[in-house]
């Protein structure tokens, strides 16, 4: 259950040390304070985990400093939807809205690798108007012989960079908790030019110490990526660890499933999975067609495979999209084939606007289909 506490309300009022001297003393139940971090104000929330059953939601909607009660089903708790719940879809972070009911773009370097490079592709960016993009540093390899990101060294010039052209947010993956460390350096040494959106790798989706020790910091949101070989109800048990440790603010990230039945795209594309996660959970969602699809393949309606699958996503509703692109592909030192060319930027975003503007108008035709019924 979790008792959505007034929004005025302190961890140092009485009200509130009353109320928690009331849960301790009921049996059974265990409580967790939760803080929801909003542009205006923090929210309070307490999760009651044990035998939450014999509790009644008018009973503790009764009690002092309680503003509503909702009770939830076992999936999920903080993450999920429930029945009754009105908590926010999303999270604001550096003046970018993330939520259900909206798009954003990140399009950028598989990897760093010079400067020159992350210069030309944010320069691109402010050119059309991104204020977020994706910029790789700790990469996780198949071979141990394979390059393995710039780490701690690139992220001041990354930083710099995008502050310079006006970048807000960078998904950047982490492999280890003290690249967590290294980031918050590097953005104190540059300014705070920027912001991280600290990125789980598909590799990585259980990795549950890396998960906890993302969930503790509330520093930076996070886009967690499906596991490529697991179900999606495990994928969402790893957003929950996050969001169980304190951080609520995760993006699911879908990016296709490992299996030859893909065939020939590098991984099966999943993303008729967006709408389920919408459903399940309270997270706005992305999706990656460049690691789905793997290559710039060309349809014979001219129309490249990465842009399908990406309109297929946002037609579905997705929030969100991490797409690989490069200033010289040919050269690029990890993922070059698939990656599109600065070039097709406004192409790409052109396409997605279409894609967008067609879930719309889907989404009015529903709306009107649901209120003709009632
Ligand atoms: C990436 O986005 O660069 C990446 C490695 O993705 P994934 O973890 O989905 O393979
Ligand atoms: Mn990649």
């Amino acid at each position: 259950m979790i008792l959505i506490l007034d929004t005025d309300l302190t961890e140092e009022s009485p009200t509130f040390q009353a109320l928690l001297q009331h849960l301790r003393g009921l049996e059974g139940i265990e409580h967790r304070v939760h803080r929801v971090q909003g542009a205006e104000q923090t929210l309070r929330e307490i999760y009651l985990i044990g035998n939450t059953k014999a509790l009644r939601i008018e009973d503790m909607e009764a009690l002092p400093g309680v503003a509503r009660a909702i009770r939830v089903s076992r999936e999920y708790r903080v993450l999920g939807r429930h029945a009754g719940d009105e908590r926010p879809t999303g999270f604001d972070y550096r003046g970018v809205h993330f939520g259900q009911d909206n798009l954003n773009v990140f399009a950028g370097l598989c990897a760093v690798d010079t400067r020159e490079h992350v210069e030309a592709m944010m320069r691109a960016l402010k050119d059309n108007g991104q204020v977020c993009t994706r910029m790789g540093a700790y990469k996780p390899r198949t071979s141990p012989y394979a390059f393995q990101g710039h780490g701690a060294a690139c992220l001041p010039y990354v930083f710099e960079l995008a502050g310079k052209y006006g970048i807000q947010v960078i998904a950047m993956e982490i492999l280890h908790e003290a690249h967590m460390d290294e980031i918050r350096k590097a953005l104190e040494q540059t300014g705070q030019p920027t912001g991280v959106m600290l990125q789980i790798g598909t590799r990585n989706t259980q990795n549950f110490e890396l998960l906890k020790a993302v969930g503790r910091q509330r520093d930076f949101p996070v886009l967690l990526k499906r596991g490529f070989g697991i179900t999606l109800e495990e994928s969402l048990n790893a957003a929950e660890y996050l969001a169980s440790e304190g951080n609520d603010r995760v993006v699911f990230g879908l990016r296709g499933m490992k299996t030859n039945l893909g065939d020939p795209h590098r991984n099966f594309v999943d993303f008729a999975q967006v709408p389920v996660v919408k459903r399940l959970t309270r997270m706005p969602v992305c999706i990656d067609p460049s690691h789905s699809v793997g290559s710039r393949d060309v349809g014979p309606d001219g129309i490249p495979e990465v842009f399908q699958v990406t309109a297929q996503g946002v037609i579905a509703g997705a929030n969100m999209i991490l797409v690989d692109f490069h200033p010289d592909p040919a050269t690029a030192l990890v993922d070059g084939p698939q990656a599109l060319r600065l070039e097709e930027l406004p192409w790409f975003l052109e396409d997605v606007r279409l894609a967008r503007e067609a879930y719309e108008e889907r989404r009015l035709l529903a709306e009107a289909q649901h209120f003709a019924r009632s």
